[in-house]
């Protein structure tokens, strides 16, 4: 039931519920942050001026209200709160955020390459929380040593905060990364040694997987912990596979792969930012047990696949005492792209070998690819927010993202007739038109004036299939296309619901269309595309938009977005 508050004018109910509500999340109001949310309740732009000295008022009142007088306070004001229109769409509540604390999220992607569709979303929805919680994102760079298989590129940290910034997700100005923090690390290995809940062993891979299937523990945990401490600082001259540090969960665990996790690597390869200098390497997860805490992570949005990271990550701050993040996991989203490769991992050896002509290259699905084809980041952002939190993973085709980017460039993309393998026509008993104005948008008035030539150029696919047949030239004419030769016939102007319609150009470019899969078409496009500037996206009729990138070996190459 609501209760009743004493009658009030304006938007005084509203500025005391959002100063409140402000307050009690953040220890203190500030107008700037109430004053937005009056937008939502009607507040016209041109009388904000009226409105600020009271919210001013209202702000210094709540600002000197202690917690209870606060908390008492909201329940009478929070009938005038709008929901959170994200929380109510597609964003469930962040988990143990009812204290209202601070919410502080990380990204922590491994620099292997760029960031690509798959883990981009993963961030994005972390940088939405911190948006609809007005709280905050760091970036930690996951740049532990990684493997033979998986190490760290020196090129991706630049490639991922690109990505980042192009998806406008604002983690501050501070970088933090794994490979400055090693001594963190091991401060607190070696609490957890003293606790006698580290040990470390010296069994090779087969053995630890051995031990571990049948649930025995090896020699080496049973030593106590002062012989662990002086095992622990040998391991920093010890042969790579000589040794590692493990957590004591329990040999018996129902699940083996929990039984005795690694803690710490020995590693000789060589560091792109610390070169050989580290040579004991924390696993992620024990990286992430100590930075979640250490760097003041409040929750942590992350796969399913990581759960058995985060069992571990509790297992240590129980050890420790240490009261860590609350952890989300999301079901992880595969984005559907008929034979594409979306893998980081392959990609990176297709563009090392040059194969792939960078990371900008349509297969590698990166987040500067998609740029490059002329996605827009704000596309991305709604894809992510419509795919929301899932319980289960899922499998989402990559139209759901084109038809998202489609929304937002249709309106603004002009359209352009581009003719794959060009079939020259010349028309008998056209009238003598020097040009023709046709719409710029079938929905605008505006027209583009294109200048016709003697010669007409039809698409090569179109002439073979209506050889000999009446056709119409898109807002041009009807011709009858020649079985053989340049020879069409003019076939007068009425337009008939009925008749194929063709592109066609006169006075034109070459293009060149950079596809999806790597491929490129090639055409001719008509002569206004001389006035495009790169970065220009437009539609080729019949084709599918595209975006502008610039003059290559004399021809106008363009990326294609989609259909
Ligand atoms: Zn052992």
């Amino acid at each position: 039931m609501k209760k009743k508050v004493p009658e009030a004018t304006g938007f005084e109910n509203e500025i005391w519920a959002y100063a409140l509500r402000n307050a009690i999340e953040h220890g203190r109001a500030v107008p700037g942050k109430v004053l937005p949310k009056l937008f939502g309740h009607g507040l016209k732009k041109e009388d904000v001026g009226k409105v600020m000295p009271e919210l001013r008022k209202i702000v210094a009142k709540v600002d000197i209200m202690s917690d209870k007088e606060r908390a008492d306070s909201m329940n009478l004001y929070s009938q005038y709160l709008k929901e959170r229109p994200e929380q109510e769409n597609f964003l469930p509540a962040l988990p143990g955020h009812t204290s209202g604390g601070k919410v502080v999220l990380r990204l922590a992607p491994f620099p292997s390459g760029a960031l690509h569709i798959g883990n981009a979303r993963t961030y994005m929805l972390n940088a939405l929380y911190a948006e609809a919680y007005e709280g905050r994102v760091l970036l930690v760079m996951d740049d532990t040593i990684g493997s033979v298989d998986k190490p760290v590129d020196p090129d991706a940290y630049k490639l991922i905060e690109d990505g980042l910034k192009w998806l406008k997700i604002d983690y501050g100005k501070k970088v933090h990364y794994k490979s400055s923090r090693a001594k963190e690390y091991y401060k607190v290995a070696e609490e957890l040694i003293k606790k006698g809940a580290a040990y470390v062993c010296h069994c090779k891979a087969e053995e630890l997987r051995k031990y571990r299937r049948e649930g025995v523990a090896c020699g080496h945990r049973m030593l106590p912990a002062d012989v662990q401490l002086l095992r622990w600082k040998e391991m920093f001259a010890d042969e790579p596979g000589g040794s590692v540090l493990r957590l004591k969960t329990d040999m018996q665990d129902p699940n083996p792969a929990f039984r005795d996790r690694v803690l710490f690597k020995v590693s000789d390869r060589e560091h792109p930012r610390t070169g050989t200098k580290i040579r004991v390497w924390p696993t992620l997860e024990m990286s992430w047990a100590v930075d979640d805490v250490q760097l003041g992570i409040s929750h942590v949005i992350r796969g399913n696949d990581l759960q058995m990271e985060t069992q571990t990550e509790r297992f240590i701050w129980d050890l420790l005492g240490w009261e860590g993040p609350e952890v989300m996991h999301t079901g992880l989203v595969k984005v559907d792209i008929s034979g594409a490769n979306v893998s980081k991992s392959k990609s990176r050896a297709q563009v090392k070998s040059g194969e792939f002509s960078g990371w900008d290259d349509p297969r590698t699905w990166s987040l500067q690819s998609l740029k490059r084809r002329g996605i827009k980041p704000e596309a991305f952002r709604a894809f992510v927010k419509e795919l929301g939190v899932t319980k289960n993973d899922v499998t989402v085709p990559i139209e759901t993202l084109y038809a998202l980017n489609r929304t937002l460039v249709d309106k603004s993309a002009k359209r352009f007739s581009f003719v794959i393998d060009p079939k020259e026509l010349v028309v008998d008993g056209a009238p003598y038109w020097k040009h023709v104005d046709v719409p710029v948008h079938p929905e605008k008035d505006d027209t583009r004036r294109v200048m016709l030539g003697k010669k007409i150029y039809v698409p090569g696919g179109d002439w073979r299939a209506s050889k000999g047949k009446t056709v119409r030239l898109l807002h041009l004419y009807n011709v009858q296309l020649p079985a053989s030769g340049a020879k069409a016939v003019h076939m007068g102007e009425s337009v008939e619901a009925k008749m194929p319609k063709i592109q066609w150009v006169s006075h034109h470019v070459p293009v060149e269309v950079v596809m999806p899969d790597g491929s490129h078409v090639e055409g001719v496009g008509e002569a206004g595309l001389e006035k495009l500037r790169p970065g220009a996206v437009v539609q080729f009729e019949r084709f599918g938009f595209v975006r502008f990138d610039g003059v290559e070996k004399g021809k106008k190459r363009f990326w294609f977005s989609h259909k």
